[in-house]
């Protein structure tokens, strides 16, 4: 049986420092607050939250550390087990937890197993959007309610229900030469797309801006490359996806958050400090493939529904998704029964929505 190592997600966007991945990258390892980890095992169990789990990462089950933990002798933490959940009866066992132990002090005991959503991605820009107008919960003592409501009528999360948390973006190599004046002179003879880095927007940007510039923050993480086409114009340092590509992802991304907004409707949570995950494919070759693959499949499953014979499940083997979305954090999420949906988070999803629009009407020529 593997027993993998863990280390620190290289590619989170928000969040407090210590969410960790086994080496392979496919799993997410978070400390979890009792909280989320009575969440997600609602959401496994409960036919109430059936509809949201769908719109969630995968919860393959809690590593529980063994024996009594001493934060000064980080090496008792050598050894875990992961409990599996519900049908997934895989056993792992993680060797090292000292980083994320260190980063903790060993508050959190338990932690949740995740499916790692960017894992897929060859090159993964991922937004973080932080849903709701409430950042406390019912626990909070009167001066974090204080301090938080503070927070969100200082950011956009009060009037518009999101707040960018953070985000990163890949920019091809020729759009960092360009973007650095020492470098300029010579960008022009940078052609390839090959080699791209992930720059990161951090939640200091986010929180700086009023709600007449999330237009701008959104169109930070969805910039338009140029086509192929017109090889030499100059790229500039917001290089992205070319229009034809990134035009049918964002309609895609739009279309999703659409479907989640109506689940999210029909429950009665409050979800305080939750973020809507956006992730999609950077790399050219690989976005075009997939997002075609995901359209074709649209077709099919239209077909079906109209009655036509069942077709095979195409056999070209799939390289990856174009994008993915999903909610993520319940460290602060409650089943309220009879009090109705959450209003604060439906006005962020609405928000979302908006902004997605008025992005592809810019870019839609
Ligand atoms: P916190 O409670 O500290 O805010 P989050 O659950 O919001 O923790 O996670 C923090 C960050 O970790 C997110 O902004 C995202 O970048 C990353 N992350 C969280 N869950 C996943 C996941 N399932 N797959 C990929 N990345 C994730
Ligand atoms: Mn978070």
């Amino acid at each position: 049986m593997d027993t993998p190592t863990t280390q620190r997600l290289a590619s989170q966007v928000g969040g407090h420092a210590g969410v960790m991945t086994t080496e392979d990258g496919s799993l997410l390892i978070k400390p979890a607050l009792p909280r989320e980890l009575h969440f997600y095992q609602a959401l496994q169990q409960d036919p109430a939250l059936e509809v949201l789990r769908e719109f969630t990462p995968k919860f393959l089950g809690t590593l529980k550390l063994e024996g009594k933990v001493d934060p000064a002798k980080t090496d008792n933490l050598a050894e875990a087990v992961l409990e599996p959940a519900g049908a997934e009866k895989d056993m792992y066992s993680v060797k090292s937890l000292r980083d994320r132990a260190a980063d903790h002090c060993v508050r959190y005991l338990q932690s949740l197993v995740l499916e790692n959503l960017s894992f897929s991605f060859l090159k993964p820009n991922i937004l973080d959007v932080k849903l709701g107008t409430v950042l406390y919960d019912e626990t909070a003592p009167p001066e974090k309610v204080a301090r938080m409501e503070k927070a969100a009528r200082d950011t956009t999360s009060f009037e518009k229900g999101i707040r960018l948390t953070g985000f990163q973006v890949s920019l091809p190599i020729r759009a960092y030469f360009i973007s650095n004046p020492s470098l300029r002179p010579i960008a022009s003879q940078v052609y390839d797309n090959i080699t791209s880095q992930p720059v990161n927007t951090p939640k200091a940007y986010g929180k700086s801006i009023k709600a007449s510039q999330l237009g701008e923050g959104i169109a930070k993480f969805f910039p338009v490359g140029l086509p192929e086409a017109e090889p030499s114009a100059e790229p500039t340092p917001s290089s992205g996806l070319p229009r034809e590509t990134l035009v049918p992802v964002l309609r895609a991304i739009r279309e999703e958050i659409e479907v989640i907004r109506e689940a999210f409707a029909s429950l009665e949570l409050r979800m305080v400090g939750g973020s809507l995950l956006i992730i999609y494919e950077a790399d050219w070759t690989r976005a075009d493939e997939a997002i075609k693959q995901y359209l074709e499949g649209e077709e099919e499953e239209d077909e079906d529904e109209e009655g036509d014979e069942e077709e095979e499940e195409s056999s070209k083997p799939k390289s990856g998704p174009p994008f993915t979305v999903k909610l993520i954090d319940f460290a602060h999420t409650s089943v309220v029964p009879g009090k109705g949906p959450d209003e604060g988070v439906l006005l962020g999803m609405d928000t979302v929505l908006n902004l997605l629009d008025a992005r592809l009407a810019a870019i839609t020529p």
